[in-house]
């Protein structure tokens, strides 16, 4: 019952209307909507008259006497304390659905959540599973919302023991207490008026007038000068402004601005409408003087400010009333749905396009409603997604010139909707939510965009930038679980969404270039930050996008030819260039003019790198071999698909040169990002694997003509003109060191799901491996030095046992993990991801262990896992001519001692390659008989180089290679690689002999029918799938690279002719 006593006095008209209301709600002929307005229009203003200095428990029993009480009487049809006492006992929701406050610690279990967005609160936590499990802990920005319960949510363990079904002593019996029909009735009849109520109210526009209904009195001269709050004044500017504007104590101009920050509004001054007037545009005035933007003052009537208020408390009546039943938040839910679908927006959506009008406290106010009601019902949270969705684009836009943050944004509601797997699917099919997302991303950017139809961030806001990334994060959160079950419809829209996505990409590809800066120093550092961290933000998105056309066949194939098209579009703008013909050992390559150093160049090319995503994943899946169904090999060009990462690549070469030093510090940070892992895997990796592409598809000569070419290195490896200038010389040795190096990786890194055939634990393993190799490292020290995916997540833990040791901390200083002395021979000094740092450590501590060992002091490659086939013509640039020539040339310059052409480094390169190239053969030659093996590095590296008279080959120049002084240290190498050769040699002399044994003995045991052959035979079959598999990958590829002869016919005629002269003929270019 109600206590009516402790507030003291009170008026006696109130009392009498709480015994004449509910007798006259209970009537069952009368006009609910009318009655409860007329109650309203007699009651709220003089409740809340006293706005300046309320006493709020006065107002609050008065409140509850007035207008709740006799209102939840009528509902329930007796005493609201009793009837809400019994439905609690009668159970409560499986959802927790706890709103979290700003600064609530929340949990993650690493394990168990389907991805880290889904949380608990700390009861829940300590009542679930996970306590004993892996997991995170955050603190909340404010706004979330505990997941227990959600089983979309948790792998395992989706309740906690609170919210089990049962779980709360008497809720056992009877967890599913429904209302009955009465109550149901008028509720049906209730919630209509007050829904529609909150939301007059709230979107209430007029300063002056209520709606014609709650106008009962004479209108009387009472108004409130009102002010709101804002991000963009700081607490002292108000202070100042209220102080000056008012002439009011400090004391009291502080009181207003904390009440402000809180609610959102305040009404600082009351008095009639002239005098508010004046005190607004002071306020406005003095603001404006401080901060140069005025803060938002409005003058109110006494009467709409009331009502105003008591709609945010009925709102919150609500939000009580929901969390007691179940039936209570359906109908709330259907009455805030009513219309939808129709031209008018209903209820719900008016109240969230309405959203960043409302002040902070409005705002809270209204989302704790979706959170008690719609996201407390599955399917209610289904359909207000739909609701969301429809206006997304309005929304976003909304925020974007909004300023608040985001938290009191209703778009921050949409982690609650897009991660939820079954209903992120139902937004793609039924919604679009995709394209939608991307729509709404491309109609914000165009300010960003240049003449080109480019993105340029120069002066950018931040804040407006973090604004967007929230709309990017949307993408993220759709996309985060990845469907299980395709249908036709969820495919095309997934399509259309990635189309749309691609343009995105397009605005990007090429974006923000720079031209070197010659002579002078540039004058300001162009901001490149937005551009990084643009790319940042969309690492994960564009693995997701990959790895979600990768899960379906026909998809992943269409995705590719739209990924193509779109980076054949952007790849037309050189095609004016003039053309130049390049000769080197009989061969020819004819390609566009084009300088690094000379003609403007971009760090940033998604489309290409998605691209190369996608094929990785064609090759990985075997759908490579219908590739040619939907990208026709004229259409293909991979020269021209090589091209644009082939710069960047050659960028960072001659930014470590130091060609670039007058372009400052913004190039640099660009470059370091450029190879970070919080942004590798999806800029330089995927450049690395476009190059592969390249020279799986070209022809190896003309892949490593075009390398020599975009390396502005063409004179280098020709006839060097003597040149005295130092700076010159030393330049053009970092660029050679830093070609050869890109070739050893194009060559030697394999580690891509696709490339090979590794998978990606094997992937993190060679990470980690590496890492381990430079020195014992803690696991932060590791973690950091990992790629994140979409989960956050490392995958650190899975294997890190495998590959190494934890050793216990001393006594000081934490624990750290020691490589496993089985993982020492996976080491590769010129692993992709050290940075030149990292690589000299490692490389010293990996002799300095071998010397310790008393073992020599040769470090040269892991075996690389076979290609896979898609890949596998990439070896032939090892055997080339082109090649043998730059090795030759090197080996030759070191030999004749001309210091300042050649350094160790470069040497050791040259080793590495080498070896590589032995490693390649005698792999070959151990799976295949001798005849079948085509790669000849052995003949070709013992072949003569030229026809002069003193005509060497590579190992006879490796011989002499042990005799220079400088290169003592790299002795144990060259053995090791004369080894090899000895290795090689008598393995083709070997294998002719055991092939010929194989034969006869398998002649001998023909007629044996044992099950040992059968077993033989199904390999046997197996075998011959796999090479018949291969055959057709291959003849797609040769496919490819014929298209490619036969567009550059001529000059393979000329190249035909040059074959059969030594091949190392000097012309000059042309
Ligand atoms: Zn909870
Ligand atoms: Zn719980
Ligand atoms: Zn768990």
């Amino acid at each position: 019952s109600l206590n009516l006593n402790s507030g003291g006095c009170f008026d006696h008209s109130l009392l009498a209307s709480l015994e004449e209301i509910p007798f006259r709600w209970c009537d069952e002929r009368f006009n609910f909507q009318a009655t409860f307005l007329q109650c309203l229009a007699k009651h709220v203003p003089n409740i809340y008259s006293a706005e300046m200095d309320p006493l709020l428990e006065k107002q609050e029993e008065m409140v509850q006497a007035a207008i709740l009480y006799p209102l939840e009487c009528y509902l329930f049809g007796e005493d609201p304390d009793i009837f809400l006492e019994k439905l609690q006992q009668s159970g409560t929701s499986q959802l927790c659905g706890k709103v979290f406050k700003g600064g609530e610690t929340t949990y993650s279990c690493r394990d168990c959540a389907v991805d880290p967005t889904c949380v608990l609160c700390m009861d829940c936590f300590q009542n679930s599973i996970h306590k004993n499990h892996r997991y995170k802990m955050h603190s909340s920005t404010g706004g979330g919302f505990c997941d227990c319960g959600d089983t979309e949510a948790w792998k395992a363990g989706p309740l906690c023991t609170k919210h089990e079904p049962g779980a709360s002593g008497s809720a056992k019996e009877n967890s599913e207490c429904q209302l009955n029909e009465e109550i149901m009735e008028h509720s049906r009849r209730v919630f209509p008026s007050v829904i529609k109520y909150i939301v007059d109210m709230l979107i209430w526009e007029e300063e002056k007038e209520l709606p014609l209904e709650l106008t009962v009195r004479e209108k009387v001269d009472s108004y409130y000068c009102v002010l709101f709050n804002d991000e963009h004044h700081s607490y002292d500017h108000v202070i100042y402004s209220l102080q000056r504007a008012l002439g009011c104590e400090l004391g009291e101009a502080q009181l207003h601005t904390t009440a402000i920050d809180k609610e959102g509004r305040r009404a600082v001054k009351a008095g009639h409408y002239a005098s508010c007037q004046e005190a607004k545009e002071e306020i406005k005035r003095h603001s404006e003087n401080v901060s140069q933007r005025p803060l938002h003052v409005e003058v109110l009537h006494a009467d709409v400010m009331a009502h105003q208020k008591f709609a945010l408390r009925l709102g919150s009546w609500m939000n009580k009333l929901m969390s007691y039943s179940s039936d209570f938040r359906q109908i709330f839910c259907q009455i805030c749905l009513e219309e939808a679908g129709s031209e008018k927006p209903c209820f719900i959506s008016k109240l969230m396009l309405w959203d960043a009008k409302l002040h902070k406290g409005a705002r809270k106010v209204l989302h704790e409603l979706i959170f008690s009601s719609f996201f407390m019902e599955m399917e209610y949270k289904k359909l207000f997604a739909v609701e969301f969705v429809k206006y997304y684009k309005v929304l976003q836009k909304e925020y974007i010139s909004d300023d608040h943050d985001r938290v009191l944004s209703v778009t921050a509601l949409s982690v609650q909707m897009f991660t939820v797997p079954t209903l992120a699917r139902h937004l793609i099919e039924e919604q679009n939510v995709i394209t939608i997302i991307t729509e709404t991303l491309l109609e914000v950017l165009p300010e960003y965009l240049d003449k080109n139809d480019k993105f340029n961030f120069q002066g950018y806001s931040q804040d407006k930038l973090n604004r967007v990334y929230s709309v990017i994060y949307d993408l993220r959160y759709v996309l985060v679980s990845k469907p299980t079950l395709w249908t036709d419809r969820l495919r095309e829209r997934f399509l259309e969404g990635f189309v749309s996505f691609l343009r995105i990409l397009t605005c990007m590809q090429g974006m923000e270039e720079i031209k070197r800066q010659i002579g002078q120093h540039i004058e300001v550092d162009p901001d490149w930050e937005a551009a990084i961290a643009i790319q940042m933000q969309l690492k994960n998105i564009l693995l997701m996008f990959q790895e979600w056309c990768a899960c379906d066949e026909e998809l992943l194939l269409k995705a590719y030819r739209e990924c193509h098209k779109a980076v054949m579009r952007c790849s037309t703008n050189g095609r004016s260039r003039e053309k130049t013909v390049f000769h080197l050992c009989g061969h020819i390559l004819e390609s566009r003019h084009y300088r690094v150093s000379a003609d403007p160049v971009s760090i940033h090319l998604p489309l290409s790198r998605t691209l190369a995503g996608l094929h990785v994943r064609l090759s990985k899946t075997g759908t490579i071999s219908r590739l040619h169904e939907f990208v026709s090999p004229e259409e293909f060009q991979v020269e021209l698909l090589v091209e644009y990462p082939l710069r960047c690549l050659v960028l960072v070469a001659q930014v470590a040169a130091e060609m670039w030093r007058r372009n400052g510090l913004s190039l640099i940070s660009q470059v370091f990002y450029y190879q970070d892992v919080k942004c590798r895997e999806e800029m330089y990796d995927k450049d690395i694997i476009m190059l592969q592409i390249g020279a799986s598809l070209m022809d190896p000569n003309q892949f490593l003509l075009l390398i020599l070419q975009r390396y502005e290195l063409t004179d280098a490896f020709r006839k060097m003109k003597p040149t005295k200038d130092q700076d010159l010389i030393k330049q053009c040795n970092v660029l050679i060191e830093e070609m050869l190096q890109i070739l050893i990786y194009v060559v030697g890194e394999r580690y891509v799901p696709g490339v090979s055939n590794v998978t990606k634990e094997d992937v993190t393993m060679r990470e980690i491996i590496h890492l381990l190799c430079i020195e014992p490292m803690a696991h932060s020290a590791i973690t950091k030095s990992l790629p994140e995916n979409e989960n956050n997540e490392t995958g650190l833990e899975n294997v890190i046992d495998k590959v190494a040791t934890f050793k216990k901390p001393g006594v000081s200083g934490h624990g750290v993990y020691e490589l496993k002395d089985e993982c020492l021979k996976e080491f590769n000094m010129f692993f992709y991801h050290y940075t030149k740092t990292q690589h000299s450590k490692a490389e010293h501590t990996q002799k300095k262990r071998r010397k310790q060992e008393n073992r020599d002091e040769a470090l040269p490659p892991p075996p690389p896992p076979d290609f896979s086939p898609a890949f596998s013509n990439v070896v032939r640039i090892l055997n080339c001519d082109v090649m043998m020539h730059i090795l030759r040339t090197i080996l030759q310059r070191a030999v004749e001692l001309e210091t300042h052409l050649w350094t160790e480094a470069m040497i050791q390169m040259v080793l590495h390659l080498l070896s590589l190239g032995l490693l390649e053969e005698k792999q070959q030659l151990q799976k295949s008989p001798e005849e079948e093996v085509t790669f000849d590095f052995y003949h070709k590296a013992t072949r003569m180089g030229s026809s002069a008279l003193n005509a060497v080959n590579v190992l006879m120049l490796l011989e002499k290679l042990k005799r220079v002084p400088q290169l003592e240290a790299q002795k144990d190498t060259v053995n090791w690689i004369l080894q090899m050769f000895d290795t090689v040699k008598r393995l083709r002399e070997k294998s002719s002999l055991t092939t010929v044994a194989a034969t006869s003995v398998s002649e001998a045991t023909k007629s044996d029918e044992s099950t040992q052959d059968k077993e033989k035979a199904e390999r046997k079959r197996k075998a011959e799938a796999a090479r018949l598999h291969r055959q057709k990958i291959m003849a797609q590829m040769s496919a490819l690279q014929r298209n490619f002869i036969e567009t550059h016919k001529l000059l393979y005629e000329n190249t035909l002719e040059a074959q059969g002269k030594e091949d190392a003929i000097m012309e000059e270019e042309r």
